[in-house]
């Protein structure tokens, strides 16, 4: 939204399942290096955007751009391959394999083996819990390192742009505020980040900018401070 070159550009994005349209014409910009949160109501349809960018849902070919070129319906594996990866609602961790196999599988668009290592002594650097769990199985770690593996595992692409489907879901305050940290570092780490989040309070207090959703319409987007402070978002989304 800044004066950065726009790594993500949404254009009268539409969802529908069957007859109900979840999605009605959005328009969003990622600029690159970005921290952007998509705040709303239950069944706004964020999650739905979410994975119409990711390339899970029909879309048309032009409603979404990234750096520049039109990637609407491509399908997700190609996506990611050109760095575009989706953390999804619920953390899809395969709780049979270990930490260190989860890792794995988020390279597997990849073939430089030396950069795969480099990037997973960067992603253990970050999250060095994960280090020491490496060979446990996903499925018994806590909700909230499931939630760090599955931003360990998107990083593992080597992505350009992230998208996160509300991270805090199901966490405790402490460990929601730990993951917040974890995405601003990402961010600092210059990857740029588009985040769906429930905490309006917290997202707009790390984001930079955030689009409110409301019937699967945006209602408003601006800068996250300006938001914070306009009364409609107060009442509807602050609980003020
Ligand atoms: P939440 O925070 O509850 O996840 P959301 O803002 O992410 O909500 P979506 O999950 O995108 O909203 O849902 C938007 C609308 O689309 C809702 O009315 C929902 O019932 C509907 N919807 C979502 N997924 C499907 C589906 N697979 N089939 C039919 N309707 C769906």
């Amino acid at each position: 939204m800044s004066g950065t070159r726009p790594l993500l550009e949404v254009r009268n994005l539409r969802v529908a399942y069957g007859g109900i349209q979840a999605v009605r014409g959005i328009d969003l910009t990622v600029g690159a290096g970005e921290l952007v949160c998509l705040i709303g109501a239950n069944g706004a349809g964020k999650s739905s955007t979410l994975k119409a960018i990711a390339g899970l849902l029909p879309v048309t070919r032009e409603s979404v751009r990234f750096d520049g070129e039109p990637v609407g319906g491509m399908r997700a594996f190609e996506l990611v391959r050109r760095g575009l990866s989706l953390v999804p609602e619920g953390r899809g961790v395969f709780p049979q394999l270990s930490v260190g196999e989860n890792l794995a599988m988020g390279a597997y668009v990849r073939t430089d083996r030396e950069s795969i290592a480099a990037d997973l002594a960067r992603v253990f650097e970050l999250l060095p819990r994960l280090r020491e769990r490496r060979n446990q199985s996903a499925g018994t770690l806590s909700g909230g390192e499931q939630q760090m593996l599955a931003i360990a595992r998107a990083l593992m692409s080597r992505p350009r742009l992230l998208l996160l489907d509300e991270p805090s879901m199901g966490l405790a305050p402490l460990v929601v505020a730990r993951i917040f940290e974890i995405v601003v570092e990402v961010a600092r780490q210059g990857v740029t980040i588009l985040v769906v989040e429930q905490n309006a309070r917290l997202a707009l207090q790390v984001c930079h900018s955030g689009y409110v959703l409301e019937s699967g319409a945006v209602s408003l987007h601006g800068a996250a401070a300006a938001l914070l402070d306009n009364d409609a978002v107060r009442r509807a989304y602050l609980g003020e």
